[in-house]
């Protein structure tokens, strides 16, 4: 423990930056600029709850997407691996783009977009939906969820001793079909998830809906400044096309990550959503 995570500034061994260690900085970067910000939900905007469905937008939180999504000089986008309506019905805000299934489909204004799937993946899906589902309902706290471009298995509430079942299961069943590009496998925090083997990820939608942002914006030499805040091992692929051109941020204790500056929890989001907030309402008013 090199204690620099405790007092809350620096982490040497990881050589991330806690970001509010140098206040003027954000003010800096975010000067003149109009401000995308690209949030992921669950462990950044609402903290982790025990089963999927129990996540909930603090309110504060909540108040600051709604004030922020007002502002002129800037957009605001949710990018999670949630289904797309369980990541709208969480906000219900207007004026916010919405991406689900890591950016497999998408909604917002004047935005709709579905990623492509391969032939055959649909069908793939339904099966290995219904071997997981069977091979599960034998093992207690592990959840099947369909996700509809994606399937989702949680296994937070599972026994410690059956976790190493609950992988050795999952890759069973969806190995043959990853063997045939059928499906690709992502393993998150204690969740596993079965996806089109497309290449589309994170990082990929948000570079799509800065194209799209810069296709509509009315002021055409105003900068955009990306801003990402994610907490798990999916937001590293937009931490990487973003590390030259924007704010990177990973929210959690420093490890090794792509990003560049760190955020501790969900609370600690809110505090930078507020900062951000004051800092781009004040630049409309100057
Ligand atoms: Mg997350």
């Amino acid at each position: 423990m090199g204690g620099g995570y405790h007092n809350g500034t620096y982490d040497d061994k990881k050589g991330m930056k806690y970001i509010f260690a140098d206040r003027g900085r954000i003010g800096k970067a975010l000067k003149g600029r109009f401000l995308y910000l690209f949030l992921d939900y669950d462990g950044t905007l609402a903290p982790i709850a025990r089963t999927p469905g129990g996540a909930v937008t603090p309110k504060r939180t909540r108040g600051l997407l709604r004030r922020l999504s007002k502002l002129r000089n800037c957009k605001i986008a949710v990018v999670s691996g949630r289904k797309l309506s369980g990541v709208e019905k969480r906000i219900r805000l207007k004026n916010i783009v919405y991406a689900g299934n890591h950016g497999f489909e998408v909604r917002g204004p004047g935005l709709r977009f579905e990623g492509p799937v391969p032939p055959g993946y649909k069908k793939s899906f339904a099966e290995i939906k219904a071997k997981l589902r069977e091979r599960f309902s034998r093992i207690d706290g592990v959840i099947v969820e369909d996700k509809s471009f994606s399937l989702g298995v949680h296994y937070r509430l599972a026994a410690g001793k059956d976790m190493p079942l609950v992988k050795k299961i999952f890759y069973s069943v969806t190995g043959a079909y990853e063997k045939k590009d059928i499906v690709t496998v992502k393993a998150g925090k204690m969740a596993l998830e079965i996806r089109p083997p497309t290449s589309w990820d994170k990082g990929k939608v948000v570079l799509w809906l800065l194209e799209k942002q810069k296709a509509l914006a009315r002021d055409k030499k105003r900068k955009v400044l990306p801003v990402y805040i994610g907490d798990d091992t999916t937001d590293e692929d937009a931490f990487e096309v973003l590390k030259d051109t924007g704010l990177t941020i990973f929210v959690g204790r420093p490890r090794k990550t792509k990003a560049e500056f760190y955020l501790k929890d969900t609370e600690d989001v809110a505090k930078f959503l507020e900062t951000v907030l004051n800092i781009q309402a004040e630049a409309l008013r100057a």
